[in-house]
């Protein structure tokens, strides 16, 4: 991982960082969003997005284009709101697909579905700490084992700011903080929603866990589905 590069310095080059004309090196910030599947981090995601355009912000969206769900060239919410987003394998071909010139007029970046960058931690740095600029960064925390997931909670120590979003549990309605997945599917980069992943609180993500482990030892992965359904009644 390459060190996080200040452009402060000790030397005579930090009467640089004094000068109103460089002093918008001074305001760089890092927040960072995180939570399950069906939290609500890309509307949280978009909501300050889109405040930061209505103050008059230069703004831009940025996504994996791993994720191509909804649309490549949109960031799409769980509900349908959408806005215009750049869909890139890596955060480091950004700024010069996007230009210079217009990289140097942006304020604030939004980075979804983080966890699947794996540059994610040098372009916060350079982002923030470098070129002055907020970077707003949701994903997710861990995978449906409960795993740390790519680079995002690498990022926490360089972060102004992080929320755990939860989403509500879809056997009991409570809190959620995990992602279930309901297959035997076991790569950790399976892209989907409601019906491979749902949100669960952690007492039916254990209960989740045991009983898609049962039905792979004994029943077979097609009967996983309609086990975790009657899972309030095995309770
Ligand atoms: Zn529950």
């Amino acid at each position: 991982m390459e060190s996080c590069r200040s452009s402060l310095s000790l030397t005579s080059s930090n009467a640089d960082a004094i000068r109103p004309e460089s002093s918008h090196r001074l305001t760089g910030e890092v927040h960072v969003i995180i939570g399950p599947m069906f939290a609500g981090k890309t509307t949280a995601l978009l909501r300050r997005i889109k405040s930061a355009s209505n103050s008059g912000k230069n703004v831009v969206m940025i996504k994996s284009s791993k994720d191509t769900r909804y649309a490549v060239d949109s960031v799409v919410t769980h509900d349908g709101a959408k806005f215009p987003c750049w869909a890139l394998p890596h955060l480091s071909s950004f700024r010069q697909k996007f230009g210079e010139d217009a990289y140097n007029e942006l304020d604030v970046i939004g980075v979804d579905e983080a966890q699947f960058f794996d540059d994610l931690y040098d372009f916060c740095c350079n982002v923030a700490d470098r070129d002055g600029k907020i970077i707003v960064v949701a994903g997710l925390d861990g995978d449906y084992l409960r795993r740390s997931f790519g680079s995002v909670l690498d990022v926490v120590p360089l972060a102004d700011t992080v929320t755990k979003l939860t989403a509500r549990c879809e056997l009991c309605g409570k809190r959620a903080f995990f992602t279930l997945r309901k297959t035997e599917e076991t790569k950790t980069e399976l892209i989907a929603g409601a019906d491979v992943y749902m949100p669960v609180c952690r007492h039916h993500y254990a209960t989740g866990q045991e009983v898609i482990q049962s039905s792979k030892n004994v029943m077979g992965s097609r009967t996983i589905t309609s086990n975790l359904e009657a899972l309030p009644s095995l309770i």
